[in-house]
């Protein structure tokens, strides 16, 4: 019996894991320069971190949880997104407190699970790197999230992408256009989708987020959130477009944006690619907004909040269309060819050595000729190899060939040892 990996997970294999990892490490660099810390959340919740005892209606939530009962009968979840796992932790560990700074900002990286149909780019267990700026209510915090999002797909090498925004305003706005929405919708009641009908009293701001064809054609000419926004939201949105393009960050309104979540307030906004990774359809790669009503919901202060997720596979998909030399994994600096047992011997010694000052090196585990070990060198990228026998073993004087050129180096076994860097540079 060989066993398959479940429906919509993958492996990530050595190769690709280092893609992981730089884009890790560029993200962790990233996140310092503005303040962000790390957060580590569990992978399981409540079920109603996720639910809010069902005040929310979006697909993520009551389409495509993965949540099962444990075996003392809890009602559990995979968290489906971070966010809420985040402020379920910033209110259990009162982070809110004097002594705590305010934004308290924090980011995360790792698994997420919705049961959704695979298809490129859309996994059941997918991964998001994602920032917090939990007790923080200005649009100064609302530009510098989107900014250093920007910055950050930048530093990947990524900058084809266009920024979307919109505004859902406060409560007071959407309650004025949720009203509006639903007195639109109603006439067409017949024509919407199920999933539609069932929202249009609970959650009508959902049926402009429908993927429904018939349901597109209505919404089109649905009032826009925008002319509903009170006076504060208005200003607010006014101000976050302002310091945009203060920082001369380009950006579209999309009045019919609404996020896929329920929790949104205010600023909300996605970042979307249509390059050729996804068949030149418009995509998004990171999204996010605020959530001014999410924090007192779990319990904590009347405190708002913003913060973004990126889809790490989807932004991999797109690093290797945008920028194929950012997946190119170095090899070994230096691979030691042995031309017989004395020389295996000694390499065996010379490899340890330069392993313990850092330095990358390998060698052939087998007892092959000289020209398939170096043959072996080239398959895995090495910078540079060096032959060693009976010569080497007596006189200790190395010859390092680098594997694309016809430079030579010389060097003592010795010289090596107290400075491998400058030698196999
Ligand atoms: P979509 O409309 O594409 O389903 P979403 O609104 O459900 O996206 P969010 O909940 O905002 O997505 O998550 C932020 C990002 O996480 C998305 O822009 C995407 O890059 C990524 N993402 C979401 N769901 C998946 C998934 N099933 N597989 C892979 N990546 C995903
Ligand atoms: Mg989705």
């Amino acid at each position: 019996m060989i066993y398959q990996k479940p429906k919509g997970t993958a492996d990530i294999l050595p190769g690709e894991s280092e893609v992981w990892e730089k884009i890790e490490k560029i993200s962790r660099e990233t996140f310092k320069v503005f303040g962000y810390q790390e957060i580590r959340t569990p992978i399981f919740e409540d079920y109603n971190v996720f639910a809010r005892n069902v005040g929310d209606t979006s697909d993520i939530v009551t389409k495509e949880m993965y949540d099962f009962h444990d075996k003392g009968n809890r009602l559990l979840a995979l968290r489906p997104e971070g966010t809420a796992g985040t402020v379920r932790a910033y209110v259990e560990n009162k982070l809110y407190g004097p002594e705590y700074p305010k934004p308290y900002k924090v980011y995360y990286m790792g698994p997420m699970f919705r049961y959704e149909r695979p298809q490129s780019g859309r996994q059941r267990q997918f991964n998001q790197i994602g920032v917090e700026a939990l007790n923080s209510e200005s649009p100064e915090i609302d530009v510098e999230v989107i900014s250093m999002a920007i910055l950050l797909l930048n530093k990947l090498g990524v900058h084809n992408v266009k920024l979307v925004i919109n505004s859902l305003g406060n409560d007071d706005s959407r309650e004025k256009y949720r009203k509006a929405l639903i007195e639109y919708l109603e006439p067409y009641y017949d024509n919407l989708s199920e999933d539609s009908k069932k929202r249009l009293y609970k959650n009508p701001l959902r049926v402009l987020d429908s993927k429904d064809e018939q349901d597109k054609k209505i919404v089109a000419n649905a009032p826009s959130i925008l002319d509903y926004l009170d006076d504060y939201s208005t200003k607010y949105f006014e101000k976050v477009k302002k310091l945009l393009s203060d920082l001369e960050i380009k950006y579209e309104i999309d009045n019919e944006m609404v996020r896929g979540l329920d929790y949104y307030t205010h600023t909300i906004f996605e970042i979307m690619s249509d390059s050729k990774a996804f068949g030149g359809k418009w995509t998004t790669v990171c999204a996010g907004g605020r959530y001014n009503g999410l924090i007192s919901q779990l319990g904590g202060p009347d405190k708002g909040g913003i913060g973004f997720g990126m889809g790490v596979e989807r932004l991999i998909l797109l690093l290797k269309q945008e920028n194929p030399d950012f997946l190119n994994a170095k090899g070994p600096k230096l691979y030691i060819v042995s031309a017989d047992s004395q020389g295996d011997k000694l390499a065996f010694e010379l490899m340890d050595k330069l392993r313990k000052k850092g330095v990358y090196v390998e060698k052939s585990y087998s007892n092959a000729k000289v020209g398939k070990q170096i043959k072996d060198a080239s398959r895995r990228n090495a910078d540079y190899y060096v032959v060693i026998g009976k010569n080497e073993v007596r006189s200790h004087q190395l010859k390092f060939k680098k594997l694309d050129s016809d430079t030579e180096k010389l060097a003592s076994f010795e010289e090596l040892i107290s400075n491998p860097q400058d030698i196999l540079n």
